[in-house]
Parts: C-alpha cells; structure tokens; sequence
C-alpha cells in the first residue's frame, strides 16, 4: 500500500526526511524515494528497495541532498516521488492508495485531451503521474488535488512539493490517515505517527477526509476543509498500521490488546499458555493473556539480526522459505502443551498450515487459533493492499468454493458471524489449518476495539459494505 513523510523546515530537512520515511518502510516492499528543494531546484533519488532496506539505499545520497522542504514515500509499485513541469510550476509528487479506475482515466486523458504519459512500465501508467495529469487540469493546487481525488476511483492522499511550500491531502474518505507533526521551527505530514516522536515532532493535529493543507516554515494553513463522511481503513489497527502510531488518535497497540481481551471474554478453551505469531499477532495475544489470566510465552522467535524486515519476493515459494527461516521453534515451550495462538487475520493461510504443523512436529498436544478480525471475504478495493493477489485465494473464498462449487455463492450469509453457512466455512478453515479449534473475532467487538462508530470505518474485506 505505501507511506509517505514530508517536511517543512527553517534549517536543513534531510535527515528529517530520511528517518521520516524510513519509519514507513513496513507499509512497502518495492521502492523508496526521497525529493528536496532548495533555492536552485529539486534533487531526487529513487531505488529499489526488493531486497535491501530503505536506509542502507539511500544513506550515500544523503550527501547529495540539501534543503528545508522534502517529501519521502515507500512505495509497493510505482517509481515516486516524480518531478513534474506544468503551468502550477514545477513540483514534486508522492500518492498512496489505489487507483482502480486508472486504464479508464488514461484513455480519457489520451482522447479527450491528447496528453502523454513518460512513466510507462510494463505497458502500465505510473498511478502517480496519472494523479498528477489530474491536478496539472485546475488552475490552482488545491482545486487540481480535489478534481484528482473526486476521479479516482480507490482512494488517494498525496503529498506535493512546490514552490509555495508541502501540500498534504488526505484521501477524500479518508481511508489512509494524514496526520501533521510539529517541533521548533519545523512541521512534518506523515500517514504513520510512529515516525514523529525520535525526531523531537509532537502530534499537531489530525486531516480529516479530504482535507487539503499547505505547509510553510510559517505554519499550517487549511486549503480544503475536512468532509463529515469518513471511511478509515479498520485493517489499519489490525494488521498493517505500526504498534507505536494513532490514527483518529487511537493507538494501534492499545486496540491490539482490546482485540486480544475480547476474544479472551468470549473464551473458556482450557489451555496452557497463549502466544502470538510474530510480529502481527503478537499485541492480540498480550491482551488475551492478561484478559484471560493465563500466562503468555513465546513458542516460536524470531530471527532478526538477518530477518529485520517482512519483505516480499515475488516467488511464492522462496516468500513460504523466509516466513519458514524467520521463526524459529522452541520445543521446551511447546512440547505437551496446550497452545492457543492469536494472530491478527488469516489471508491465505498457506504459511500459517505450515507453522502449526511445525508446532504437532514439536509436539504440541493442541493448537488453538484466533484472528483478532472476522474471516476476510471481500478483497480489498480501495487501497493497494497487496496480501492476497486474488479474491479467490482467500481462505474464507477456498472454503466458500468448497461448499458451493464456486467462490461466489451468497457472501453476505457467509459473513454472517453465527449462520449455518459462516461456520461451515469456518469449520472447513479449521479442518485444513489442522486445528483444535478456530474462533474468529465478531465484527462489532472489533469495531468496540478500536472506539469508532462503525459507519466512520471501512469494513469491506469483511463484511461488504461499500459506503464510498
Ligand atoms: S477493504 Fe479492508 S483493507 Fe481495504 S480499506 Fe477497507 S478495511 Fe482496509
């Protein structure tokens, strides 16, 4: 999906910039790129980021960069930020989200308006550059961000560097977060909070949907005032926000462990000790255990001197290898035990089968597992979420599949937590994880975990419900 950090400030922002961005490197797994401006221009370096970290990348660029204003993106496809010329003058762009209608907003670009893309990879329009055609369409930034995010269809928050200073724009649902940091003499935008307090920012304040704000050494000034309707990503907290960040102003550990103590009140399975996969599900099981009363331990570590990041090659089976060499097992922990495992979602569930056979091998005498969120039905259609590369895959849809013949069959019943057709499935899941027992999180206990009202939340992947 991505992240992005920008920064406006009175001195030099490089190294702001630089561990800024860094912070976001969790959120992608294929390039980082980093745009500065000084008196004399732009500088911008993109690179790779498939097999190396963001830091080890650009740490020789870092010599090469000067300036007080500097937006960074970790990337989960397209080269960013890109360094566009148009009548607005020439500026700097980075987007995170997805634009699913981009082929019908290329061809439109192309007929009616005889434009040209330079960005092209593997016969594709770089999403971003598509953004910026948008934009470049108005005749003033802030009129182009809103004509850019009313036509895209996904979701879309964009940060640009210009010569008026940083504009920050947060996805006109407000499926990912903006948030804006401040220190001495300097201010921040960034999507991940975790990124703000080592570099001495303090949390100014929340964009809320569609909100548009310029940036400038002087202060924070709002450009488009936010929209009541809101539909924040819910899978944020679960899985793929950092533990240290706030969205809405509520931490991403905290609704972690509310989700774990509300599968433990709904849970008298007798067992010895409950764990977490690492690192995801960690934060769930903590607040389990201590919900439950029962101590947590650690079955499985892992190893991070040589694993520090999740990152994802393409080849199914070398990413089944590294989830495999991440964690290792300890037999005295697991050998007779009753295990229960809290993990936050089961997408595929290929690697997972794999790590609880590798718990009986140790010789566990039962496996017990709960997500801290409902079986995932839908894919993902609004922001690049790249988990699960079909709908079909799903766990939940091989199990539908099963039981009907096809993935389709009537999908809200299956969501349905407690109907027939819901724990068939589930029970099907349970059968091929090889497990004592599954028992997944009921969609408005999760909803209670995170303190929102439930029609402020995306909640599609679960249940469906499309209130774009
Ligand atoms: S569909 Fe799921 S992953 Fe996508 S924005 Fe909604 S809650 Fe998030």
């Amino acid at each position: 999906m991505g992240g992005f950090f920008g920064v406006v400030s009175s001195k030099d922002c490089v190294a702001d910039l630089f561990y800024g961005t860094d912070y976001h490197s969790h959120l992608g797994t294929r390039r980082g790129g980093l745009a500065v401006r000084n008196t004399n221009g732009f500088t911008r370096f993109i690179h790779n980021i498939e097999n190396d970290q963001f830091r080890s990348k650009f740490e020789d660029d870092l010599r090469k960069m000067r300036g007080g204003q500097g937006i960074g993106v970790i990337s989960d496809y397209e080269d960013q930020p890109l360094l566009i010329g148009s009548h607005l003058g020439m500026y700097a762009i980075v987007t995170v989200g997805a634009v699913r209608n981009a082929d019908e907003l290329a061809r439109k670009a192309f007929t009616r308006r005889r434009t040209h893309f330079s960005e092209m990879s593997g016969g594709a329009v770089n999403p971003t550059e598509l953004v910026a055609t948008l934009i470049d369409q108005e005749a003033s930034f802030e009129d182009g961000i809103q004509n850019a995010q009313q036509a895209v269809k996904g979701s879309c928050s964009i940060l640009l560097l210009t010569a008026e200073g940083v504009y920050a724009a947060r996805d006109r649902l407000g499926r990912t977060p903006v948030i804006i940091g401040r220190k001495d003499g300097a201010y921040a935008a960034t999507l991940e909070t975790c990124a703000l307090p080592n570099l001495g920012y303090d949390i100014e304040r929340y964009l809320g949907p569609g909100e548009v704000v310029r940036i400038t050494p002087d202060g924070v000034e709002r450009r488009r005032p936010p929209a009541d309707k809101m539909q924040i990503c819910a899978f944020l907290w679960v899985y793929y926000g950092y533990p240290a960040s706030n969205y809405e102003s509520i931490n991403v550990e905290v609704v972690r462990n509310r989700c774990g103590e509300a599968l433990a009140r709904k849970d008298d399975t007798p067992i010895d000790l409950v764990a977490g996969i690492p690192d995801s599900g960690t934060a769930h099981a903590i607040g389990y255990a201590n919900q439950a009363h029962i101590p947590y331990r650690r079955p499985f570590v892992k190893y991070t001197p040589t694993w520090p990041r999740s990152f994802l090659p393409q080849d199914q089976s070398v990413r089944d290898l590294v989830a495999k060499m991440k964690l290792i097992p300890i037999r005295e922990i697991i050998e007779g035990k009753r295990l229960l495992f809290c993990e936050d979602s089961i997408v595929r569930g290929t690697q997972l089968k794999d790590t609880i056979q590798r718990l009986y091998e140790c010789g566990s005498q039962e496996v017990h597992m709960r997500p801290a969120c409902p079986p995932l039905i839908y894919g993902c259609k609004f922001l690049n979420f790249s988990r699960s590369k079909s709908e079909l895959d799903l766990a939940a849809r091989k199990a539908i599949t099963e039981l009907e013949g096809d993935g389709s069959g009537p999908l809200e019943e299956y969501a349905k937590c407690g109907s027939e057709k819901h724990c068939a499935m589930v029970e099907i899941i349970r059968k091929r994880l090889n497990l004592t027992s599954l028992k997944y999180q009921e969609l408005p206990d999760l909803v209670a975990a995170i303190g929102l009202p439930k029609q402020k939340l995306c909640t599609y992947c679960w249940d469906g419900t499309d209130s774009g």
